[in-house]
């Protein structure tokens, strides 16, 4: 015991004297190297670890799924009317227009749902490109999760906004939304989304999209085709801003089919129990390669060389 502890004090010495030699004579640092070059690292190891915007004009690049962010802003953790969740994911970042839209739809979405306001899930990474986790999109700062959940009335504490989940809105089958929890809030909350003229697309879970079709009849307004149903969803919305014509390097998405996407053929997909139910597949035998720096447009090598921007805060 005495030992052990003698032999403690011994090394805590040796420690504390270490470092006040080194603070004596300061060694010059070797300049730090990543154990193997930007090209070939996972560009979603990259770009996750960059903590701040680039600095220049603000420019969407690339596709939705594939580039990268030039010049992101960011969506200030708290607004009138949002509140931006998990502030460990440093996501709340964006290109101006999706900043602006959030600024904007916020207060509009309050007043036609009576919420106080609205809670921000993912946006893009300070300079996009591919995440770690949690999205193959959301990598060009145009897109943006928002959670079906009323703000709540007080500011929330960085462990809260880790900690609360989004609420599920589809019923354990899939196949309606849940009569306990869905209201008329949620529907007008995704219309409001959907009627903003830069909003190109608003995904939800088939289940809400065929609920809608069913509040809204044969009244076939134009925002409707705008609502499309995918995978997941059933906890949050995820608004998709069209490119932006400052970013010519953008590239849009192909045009929504014509028509609200509420006829029995448009749906039928999303109830195939195949598609409700997808058994699991095997691993694949050789596993997927990550993006790496070549597979994105070539502009992005600029963006994640480029020097922060100094004005940008990380939180
Ligand atoms: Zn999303």
């Amino acid at each position: 015991m005495r030992t052990r502890f003698l032999a403690a004090l011994g090394l805590s010495l040796l420690a504390g004297g270490a470092s006040l030699v080194q603070a004596q004579t300061p060694a010059p640092m070797p300049p730090e190297k990543p154990p193997i070059g930007e090209e070939k690292m996972p560009a979603k190891q990259l770009f996750s670890q960059t903590k701040l915007p680039s600095i220049g004009k603000a420019v969407a690049i690339g596709y939705y799924p594939r580039g990268c962010l030039q010049g992101g802003v960011e969506l200030p953790v708290n607004g009138p009317n949002w509140q931006v969740m998990r502030l460990s994911r440093n996501r709340n970042w964006g290109h101006p227009e999706l900043v602006h839209f959030l600024e904007k739809f916020a207060p509009l979405a309050a007043r036609a749902t009576g919420w106080k306001g609205i809670l921000v899930g993912d946006m893009a990474q300070p300079r996009g490109g591919p995440l770690p986790f949690g999205h193959l999109s959301h990598q060009i700062g145009l897109d943006v999760d928002i959670w079906f959940m009323p703000e709540p009335d007080h500011e929330l504490s960085r462990k809260e906004r880790e900690d609360i989940s989004a609420i599920n809105v589809v019923a354990a089958d899939k196949l309606t939304v849940n009569p306990k929890i869905w209201t008329p809030q949620h529907a007008a909350f995704i219309k409001t989304a959907a009627q903003q003229p830069n909003v190109e697309r608003v995904l939800v879970n088939a289940a809400i999209k065929k609920e809608l079709c069913r509040i809204e009849g044969t009244q076939h307004f134009s925002w409707m085709s705008k609502v499309r149903p995918w995978y997941g969803h059933d906890d949050h919305i995820h608004v998709r801003l069209k490119c932006p014509a400052d970013s010519p390097n953008c590239r849009k998405q192909p045009p929504v089919p014509a028509g609200d996407g509420c006829a029995t053929k448009d749906l039928a997909f999303w109830f195939k129990d195949s598609v409700l139910h997808p058994k699991p597949s095997p691993p694949p035998k050789v596993p997927p390669k990550p993006l790496t720096l070549a597979d994105l447009p070539p502009a992005c090598k600029n963006v994640i060389d480029a020097p922060a921007n100094p004005k940008a805060v990380q939180r």
